[in-house]
């Protein structure tokens, strides 16, 4: 027995045409069934013809008002998931940004503690970006963190979360990964931002990001994960830039 939902969830996956369609047929069937009706009650000779008509005169009237109502809700619909895309990911880079960012790992990060895998978390900074801006300006600032950007999304698996959490700052958190495959995944980051340098035809000056890298330990908050992963970038600026400081190290240092 199909209930309300359901026939709701069918209406919303026909096309726009298609929900017209229905709505029409309905409208049509249902002008019928009142003409039957009232010719019971009033007995007439036209009955056929009447109902023909009825059906006639709903189908055009209705068709044009309910496909442009339809076409509208539809155009509504894209509207708000362009919006939600919006409210979601950052302009400039395309990636999620700090907000949901934060979201989508603590949604990761909670089911960590229950299933047994682990993850890390790994803070990147652009290297002297202020120095970037200064020589070459904003637009060509702009597009390094571009290509920072799009540097990290090719270095990560679809299951890993990547956004930029503010100016030159982004993060990843490398889901269900050992600290091994987690420090593999900076060495290749450093490579490919390495590479923006002669993308955008910068001369002499170099692209570079430092690292913070933290593993998740059982049962961390996120904010503890990306406080030790802050830390660890701090260290890693402070050993020169360009390379990943990990969270043990830190740990193993103080
Ligand atoms: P460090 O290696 O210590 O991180 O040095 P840094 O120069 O990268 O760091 P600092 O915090 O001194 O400067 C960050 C700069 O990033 C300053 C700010 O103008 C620039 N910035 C922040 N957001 C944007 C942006 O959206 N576009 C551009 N072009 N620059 C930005
Ligand atoms: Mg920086
Ligand atoms: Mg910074």
């Amino acid at each position: 027995m199909l209930g309300p939902d359901r026939i709701a969830a069918r209406f919303n996956a026909l096309t726009v045409l298609g929900q017209s369609c229905l709505i029409v047929a309905v409208a049509a069937a249902g002008a019928d069934l009142l003409t039957l009706v009232f010719y019971s009650i009033f007995f007439s000779d036209r009955l056929v013809l009447d109902l023909l008509l009825t059906s006639v005169i709903v189908l055009f009237v209705a068709s044009p008002l309910i496909y442009f109502f339809l076409r509208r809700s539809a155009r509504f619909a894209e509207l708000a998931a362009e919006l939600e895309t919006a409210n979601r990911t950052g302009e400039l880079t395309g990636l999620l940004n700090r907000k949901t960012f934060l979201g989508e790992t603590r949604r990761l990060v909670g089911t960590r503690e229950t299933n047994g895998s682990t993850g890390a978390m790994l803070f990147i900074d652009a290297d002297h970006f202020k120095a970037i801006n200064d020589s070459f300006g904003h637009a060509t600032g702009d597009a390094v963190l571009r290509e920072i950007g799009s540097a990290l999304k090719s270095c990560i698996r679809e299951s890993d979360v990547v956004g930029r959490l503010g100016g030159e700052e982004f993060a990843v958190f490398v889901d269900k990964a050992d600290f091994a495959q987690a420090a593999a995944l900076c060495g290749r980051i450093h490579q490919k931002v390495k590479e923006i340098s002669r993308t955008l035809g910068l001369g002499s000056r170099s692209v570079t990001v430092s690292i913070g890298l933290s593993a998740h330990e059982f049962g961390q908050e996120l904010e503890a994960l990306l406080s030790a992963a802050d830390r660890a970038l701090y260290v890693a600026k402070s050993k020169g830039r360009d390379c990943t400081a990990q969270a043990v190290e830190v740990r193993a240092a103080a």
